[in-house]
């Protein structure tokens, strides 16, 4: 049996308990998550066991990255079984913050970023980013860890992490993780629990959409063509897509012609009142 989690809810606390690691020589790995916990995120846990001697999750729903119109209200909040999952995998520690103590009234700093953030979920979700870097800047100012886990599941935001841990020279190594599939191929989310049956079963033509657009294109076919001929299959089998685009992996720019790559497949479509995102490399 492994111990509990300390549940630690400061940054005061959670600085303590990561510089008392740090001064026995002992390295510290972050797990960022919103909670929900599925095996996606566990999957980054079991990558950070491999690679460190203590462990930090971290469970906050970050309000600053919900505009007043999404989910903010309706997901999911499961700390005790959290906590649970967490401590089976022999996670030492839990972070779980209120919004009070993260953004004290009169809080009044963000980082916001241009490069990888542009386009994309910004054009459908222009606070997202903003609210990403702060909470995850501030998450590792608060905890200083060696490494962080992150999942290629937000694809875009794993860039713009790694992007903003290079600008504030943070002393953090960025890990991005593939992502974990259901059996039908839908990519693992804490959304997912809103699908109904009917709506779950349909969610399977997200990543097999993705999957037949990524072979077309690299048989050599159209990157627009392809995208667009995605695009209307998402339609008519009742999803609202908000993009499927090509870009290129490592800068989120738009391919040049002839890009030599590596290229990354991005979608996000709503389904109903879910909104999912997913993505492949081409
Ligand atoms: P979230 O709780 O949704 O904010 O996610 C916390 C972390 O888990 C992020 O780094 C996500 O990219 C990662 N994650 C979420 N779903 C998956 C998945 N299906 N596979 C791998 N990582 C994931």
């Amino acid at each position: 049996m492994n111990h509990p989690p300390i549940v630690l809810r400061t940054i005061s606390d959670l600085r303590a308990n990561t510089a008392s690691w740090h001064s026995e020589g002992l390295t510290v790995g972050m797990i960022p998550t919103m909670g929900a916990l599925h095996d996606g995120h566990l999957a980054l846990v079991a990558e950070a066991r491999r690679r460190v001697d203590r462990i930090v999750a971290t469970i906050f729903v970050n309000p600053a990255q919900f505009a007043p119109t999404e989910d903010f209200g309706a997901y999911p909040r499961t700390e005790a079984s959290d906590v649970a999952k967490l401590a089976a995998l022999g996670v030492e520690a839990v972070f779980v913050p209120t919004a009070q103590e993260m953004y004290p009234v009169g809080h009044a700093t963000t980082i916001s970023l241009a490069g990888p953030a542009l386009g994309l979920e910004t054009d459908f979700r222009p606070h997202f980013f903003t609210g990403v870097a702060t909470v995850v800047g501030k998450l590792l100012i608060g905890g200083f860890p060696d490494i962080a886990m992150f999942g290629e599941k937000d694809y875009q935001q794993l860039l713009v992490v790694r992007q903003m841990v290079a600008d504030l020279h943070l002393p953090t190594e960025i890990v991005g993780l593939p992502t974990v599939r259901e059996t039908d191929g839908l990519a693992l989310s804490s959304r997912n629990a809103y699908l109904s049956p009917e709506e779950r079963r349909t969610a399977a033509s997200l990543p097999e959409v993705l999957n037949e657009t990524a072979a077309a294109i690299r048989a050599g076919g159209n990157a627009g063509e392809a995208c667009r001929a995605g695009l209307a299959k998402l339609k008519s089998v009742g999803f609202r897509p908000d993009y499927l685009e090509l870009r290129n992996a490592l800068t989120l720019a738009a391919p040049t012609p002839g890009d030599a790559g590596p290229l990354r497949l991005l979608v996000a479509a709503w389904l109903g009142k879910t909104r999912l995102i997913d993505n492949i490399a081409v």
